[in-house]
């Protein structure tokens, strides 16, 4: 399959051949490096989506590139059914990068998420002492963990539960950012988990007050019940810091990570927990015949490297305090709300002349940036953390002249 096709070609196969489950900005990809793609006319553009943080370290960075190449001309899978000489590698390397005892690897977030559920809920029977089939986990309104009939079954969101039923019993729903909601529901004694995105991407880069992250952990240690952070699209550098919780000192009892796992390279996702914790878990009792396979576990360890040796998580931090300040200095009607942490950012747009955040994406991507609406009037801001400060001064420009041309 090397036949190049234009882009309205590939819009209409898509169209006629794949399922309609997007939506998508009528741009049809066709190379990236670093923070930039092209389009399959050739056209530029700075990516500030990053495949939703999955592409923190760039597109096609070399490193991980390399990696990939190399492990896939060598061995790519065995399944669990023999050891490979490369799993265990990573394994010692990325238990160490994250300050815990043991990983189970598995491919996508959604995957990561089910695999901290089950693993919940098995500890709570065997450690807790939680009576069989009486485990509850507290979930946030407005989450977004992924699109599993269980994932959904804790979701809020309308869409992405219709008629998807019946739905998995034992999650409490309490609002995001209330501690006293948390409270009252920690005083069921059959709760075993709190999972929480420590910043709700999906929900709009909705980023809790200072110290909710803190007092849920400490509260949820009082209460013999596990912090889960679901950091598949916080974690790894994007925020500022290696995790999110990082940034109020918090240590997640389990730590779910995907997306820049990989770089976005290979669906790679990992769930993190201490021997108490994690070795619940026995032969045969979950699994999947990719996770943890040679050339995921070659490119999480260079994307990691990456991580570390270029030091996205500084850049992070710096790039996000230049870009909020420069979208709160843009004198437009438009912008309601600017926030975020790091490089995960969003504004809020409010319409204009019929005008949404689409037509603002749509502009923004004709003059070469390109971001996606989510719920309708939030445009997400998350470029990849290789970004350059003039690439990223550049960009600005370009955001401002398009939200500025609807005034
Ligand atoms: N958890 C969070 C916080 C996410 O943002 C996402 C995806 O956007 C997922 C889980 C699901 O990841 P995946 O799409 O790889 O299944």
């Amino acid at each position: 399959m090397t036949e190049k096709i234009s882009s309205k070609k590939a819009i209409e196969l898509e169209d006629k051949y794949g399922a309609h489950n997007y939506h998508p900005l009528p741009v049809v990809l066709s190379k990236g490096r670093a923070a930039r793609v092209w389009d399959a006319e050739g056209k530029e553009y700075y990516d500030f989506l990053s495949a939703y943080s999955a592409v923190n370290q760039g597109h096609c960075h070399p490193h991980i590139i390399g990696a990939l190449v190399d492990q896939a001309q060598t061995l790519t899978l065995t399944s669990r059914a023999f050891f490979n000489d490369v799993l265990g590698v990573y394994e010692k390397f990325i238990t160490s990068f994250f300050g815990f005892d043991k990983v189970l690897p598995m491919n996508s977030g959604a995957e990561g998420v089910e695999t901290a559920l089950k693993l919940c809920r098995k500890w709570a029977y065997e450690k807790k002492g939680v009576p069989e089939n009486q485990a509850k986990i507290i979930v946030c309104e407005g989450n977004f963990h992924g699109r599993t009939v269980t994932i959904v079954s804790m979701s809020t969101d309308p869409d992405a539960r219709r008629n998807y039923g019946p739905f998995t019993p034992g999650f409490i729903t309490i609002p995001y950012n209330d501690i006293p909601a948390l409270e009252e529901a920690l005083k069921d004694p059959h709760v075993a988990g709190f999972l929480v995105e420590p910043i709700q991407g999906e929900a709009g880069v909705f980023v809790p007050d200072e110290g909710y992250l803190k007092k849920a952990s400490e509260l949820c240690q009082a209460n013999n019940v596990l912090f889960i952070a679901d950091e598949v699209q916080t974690g790894i550098a994007r925020t500022g810091k290696l995790i999110a919780c990082e940034h109020e000192g918090v240590r997640p009892e389990i730590l779910i990570l995907g997306k820049a796992l990989s770089g976005g390279v290979y669906p790679v996702s990992a769930v993190l927990a201490d021997d108490e914790i994690m070795l619940t878990i026995k032969p045969g009792e979950h699994g999947s015949t990719f996770g943890g396979n040679p050339i995921a576990a070659r490119v999480a360890v260079a994307a990691l490297e990456v991580v570390r040796d270029e030091k996205l998580a500084e850049r992070a931090e710096k790039f996000g305090k230049i870009f909020r300040d420069e979208m709160r200095s843009i004198k437009s009607e438009m912008i309601s709300v600017v926030r975020g942490k790091g490089l995960l950012n969003a504004i809020i747009i409010k319409p204009k002349n019929g005008k949404t955040a689409w037509d603002v994406c749509i502009k923004m991507a004709e003059l070469g940036v390109l971001a996606k609406p989510t719920h309708g009037d939030i445009i997400r801001f998350a470029p990849p953390l290789v970004i350059s400060e003039d690439e990223l001064h550049e960009a600005i420009g370009r955001i401002k002249e398009a939200i500025l041309s609807f005034d």
